[in-house]
């Protein structure tokens, strides 16, 4: 049966997992797809840390993109250490011997890598800054910052949570949680850092304490890469002189923050390269959608939560699965009952789960338990993972 994408310009804005799995999908039927991405190449920005991609959903979009054995090579199965902040650990799981890489830890650029050498030549256009789309005679118009258009007969947005492009679906905008985010990167942890390198183990350790957490991953590079979240007192970044592209003024900073945890955190304050600060955001506003055909969100432009149970990434993944089998099954009449019936399932399944990470950022950052209530619950919450799979 034809599929409804044939001899449709399909474009898809945003060059992120999300957007690029989506295109590679396309692309396998045969799609005749463009990606706008506003990065000027691939390499021109730091992409953070490390994304565990899970087999129950972010791996199942990346095996129907025929390159699962890939992820795998370029992926790692984790230890996960809990600590406190005196420096202890309190405990230590590894990724089961039977189901290794359930979780594996994959680093940003790599994974970016991976998608972006399954597409055909060109399939992304680089240093495309969409600024908006506009609908005309049943095609969309998209502006680029550069003052030049594309015309697509389908449009996926998959621009990331700050989307510009989404304000043709819903005007609605993401809501800053009031935690705030300084993320961290470490170029030579094993050297500038040595105790709290073993600490970390070539795993991740987490640190929630104080209304307040610390989460280091070691980046299949070496690297550390962290992030420090806390709620936000009114105007502390001014207050504080805190400047992200002057390292001394964040170090005094997260020294102050974390004052009476153990020196191995203040080491890594020390020795940390490149720091980054951001607002924690969520954004599950679908009622606000306006009616629209031949055009979606997908990803974090459609729905984003707090970081803190692991998932974002793996919903957008799943995101572009169903998206692109809704496109490509020939079960449906037109592609209107196509993304219609995608946005339902998408809503189903996301709902319980943004308020519970909604939930976790609010307890985390507001509520004061000890170190061994979050062990046991982290251990209650491990086996609940562990009967599901
Ligand atoms: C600190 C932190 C830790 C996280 N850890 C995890 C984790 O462990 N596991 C997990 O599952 N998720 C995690 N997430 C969430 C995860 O990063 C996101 O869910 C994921 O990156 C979303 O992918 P995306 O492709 O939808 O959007 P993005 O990754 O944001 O990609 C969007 C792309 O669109 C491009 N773009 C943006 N605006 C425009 C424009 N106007 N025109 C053209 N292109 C544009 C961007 O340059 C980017 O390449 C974490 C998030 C944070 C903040």
């Amino acid at each position: 049966m034809e599929t409804l994408i044939k001899n449709k310009k399909i474009a898809v804005i945003g060059g992120g997992p999300v957007g690029l799995t989506t295109a590679r999908l396309l692309q396998m039927k045969d799609a005749d797809v463009s990606v706008y991405e506003r990065d000027a190449h691939a390499g021109a920005r730091m992409l953070g840390g490390t994304l565990d991609i899970h087999s129950d959903t972010g791996q199942k979009a990346i095996k129907a993109a025929g390159l699962l054995e890939e992820l795998y090579s370029l992926s790692r199965p984790t230890p996960e250490r809990m600590g406190d902040k005196d420096g202890n650990i309190l405990m230590e799981t590894f990724p089961p011997e039977d189901d290794l890489y359930s979780r594996p830890e994959i680093d940003r650029p790599d994974l970016r890598n991976l998608l972006l050498n399954s597409l055909k030549e060109n399939t992304v256009v680089w240093d495309a800054h969409v600024l908006g789309i506009t609908e005309e005679n049943g095609k969309f118009r998209i502006e680029f910052q550069s003052g030049k258009t594309a015309i697509a007969d389908l449009v996926i947005i998959a621009d990331g949570s700050m989307s510009k492009a989404r304000n043709i679906i819903t005007e609605s905008t993401p809501a800053a949680t009031g935690t705030f985010c300084i993320e961290g990167e470490v170029f030579f942890p094993q050297t500038d850092t040595p105790f709290l390198y073993e600490m970390v183990n070539n795993g991740n350790l987490a640190v929630v304490q104080d209304k307040k957490t610390l989460f280091i991953h070691t980046k299949g590079n070496g690297h550390f890469n962290y992030y420090a979240s806390f709620r936000e007192p009114g105007n502390w970044q001014k207050d504080n002189a805190v400047d992200f592209d002057d390292n001394a003024t964040v170090e005094k900073f997260l020294n102050k923050l974390f004052a009476d945890w153990n020196v191995v955190f203040k080491d890594l304050f020390r020795v940390t390269n490149e720091y980054r600060g951001f607002p924690l955001r969520v954004f599950s506003d679908f009622e606000s959608w306006k009616p629209h055909a031949n055009i979606t969100l997908a990803g974090d432009a459609a729905h984003v939560m707090p970081p803190f149970g692991g998932l974002g990434v793996n919903l957008g993944l799943l995101d572009a699965l169903n998206l692109t089998e809704n496109l490509t099954n020939g079960q449906f009449p037109d592609i209107r009952t196509a993304l219609q019936d995608y946005e339902t399932k998408m809503i189903a399944y996301l709902n319980p789960i943004l308020s519970d990470a909604a939930g976790a950022d609010e307890r985390i950052h507001t509520q004061t338990s000890t170190p061994e209530e979050r062990r046991k619950r982290m251990e209650q919450m491990r086996e609940k993972l562990a009967q599901k799979h």
